[in-house]
């Protein structure tokens, strides 16, 4: 069965063709970096511009790299939701439009639910999770800790009482100055972080205070602020030179990774606790594709649970970021279940994730 999948839920426009054998026959992501930069952030009616400009020509290539015309195509997916409500609709439409124009069956996808199975078509078969395992979604809309028991059913242990954790990347980023690169301000933190010159020493975090202790869910707010108070202050005193922002980047990854870690510890505990043998955590979002985040989860986990073989399963850092792949294979068994969407079906801004199971 080979799925056509349409993504426009934030700022990037994607297209992309899936087998149901596993194999990605393409992958088209177009980014808008350079619409959004002069704004700060993603400006939601640029966004919606950008993806109306961008959907036809990311169809286009996304058939054209996988040497398919649409009579290759058994199926439509898209992302319903959750997203920019008016950048849903490009994708939902343009998804509409193509099914009943074809006569192709429909299907409409929950992207957090994307990101978390990506893992089940990427891993080979050895180390593809089994559930129930502990999923951490780490994006820019979200900071989730989920059991998942199936594809579709999801229990909500944590989420971020203020602002998600990619999001205060990007604010950082910009705070610091970075350039934008073409993957974006998270992206460019990392970058500067991993920049080969001595950080100067940054009076930040002298010790790391516990984040909502005992407790799972996430907080982000003071990481923040105290980063915002002495970015202020230094840009005041006209000190802001790159060894201080390698210095801050560092400093921030510290923080922020320490809470992380703490959070799927005390996470992975519980379960234990309550008798619910977790044997694999899936972290997946744009925030997962961070190469020093993903190997300080991995060894924290490995040195706290030895010899209880729990591993943790990554997405490639291309497919933690949004792309279509992922919604065409979170799309997959309905398909093959022949459990297919109306034309009329709306997109949905807010969708929380445990209403999949019903
Ligand atoms: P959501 O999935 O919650 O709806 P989204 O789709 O906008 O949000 P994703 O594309 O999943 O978000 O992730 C984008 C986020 O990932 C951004 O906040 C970005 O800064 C962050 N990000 C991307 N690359 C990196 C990186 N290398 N290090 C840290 N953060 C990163
Ligand atoms: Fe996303």
């Amino acid at each position: 069965f080979t799925v056509l999948a349409l993504e426009s839920s934030a700022d990037d426009t994607c297209a992309a063709v899936v087998t149901s054998e596993r194999k990605i026959l393409s992958n088209v992501v177009v980014k808008q970096n350079e619409e959004h930069a002069p704004y700060g952030g993603i400006h939601p009616l640029a966004a919606v511009h950008a993806h109306h400009r961008n959907m036809p020509g990311a169809i286009r290539a996304a058939l054209n790299d996988a040497q398919l015309s649409m009579s290759g195509i058994d199926g439509i997916a898209f992302t319903r939701g959750p997203g920019m409500h008016s950048c849903l609709a490009v994708c939902a439409n343009a998804a509409k439009n193509l099914a009943a124009a074809l006569d192709k069956p429909l299907v409409g996808v929950h992207h957090m639910q994307a990101h978390a199975l990506t893992v089940l078509l990427t891993s080979p078969e050895s180390e593809r999770p089994q559930f129930p395992f502990l999923t951490l979604l780490i994006s820019g809309g979200h900071t989730l800790l989920l059991l998942t028991t199936s594809q579709t059913s999801f229990r909500t242990l944590a989420a971020a009482v203020d602002q998600a954790v990619g999001r205060v990347f990007d604010k950082v980023s910009r705070a610091l100055e970075l350039p934008w690169s073409t993957r974006g301000p998270g992206a460019a933190l990392e970058e500067c972080s991993n920049l080969d010159m001595p950080p100067e020493e940054v009076p930040l975090f002298p010790q790391f205070p516990p984040v909502q202790p005992g407790k799972l869910s996430f907080s982000f707010d003071g990481v923040h602020s105290e980063v915002h108070r002495l970015l202020e202050r230094i840009k005041r005193e006209g000190a802001l030179t790159i060894g201080f922002k390698v210095g801050v980047a560092r400093a921030f990854h510290e923080a922020i990774t320490v809470q992380l870690e703490e959070k799927l510890v005390l996470a992975l505990r519980q379960c234990a606790k309550n008798g619910i043998s977790v044997r694999h955590v899936v972290v997946s979002g744009g925030v997962a594709s961070n190469g020093f985040l993903r190997n300080r989860l991995r060894s924290c986990v490995q040195s706290k649970f030895l010899g209880e073989q729990i591993s943790l399963v990554y997405p490639p850092p291309y497919l933690c970021t949004d792309n279509a792949v992922m919604i065409a294979w979170a799309s997959m068994d309905r398909f093959l279940r022949q459990e297919h969407d109306n034309y009329s079906i709306e997109h949905l801004s807010k969708w929380n994730i445990e209403d999949l199971q019903t």
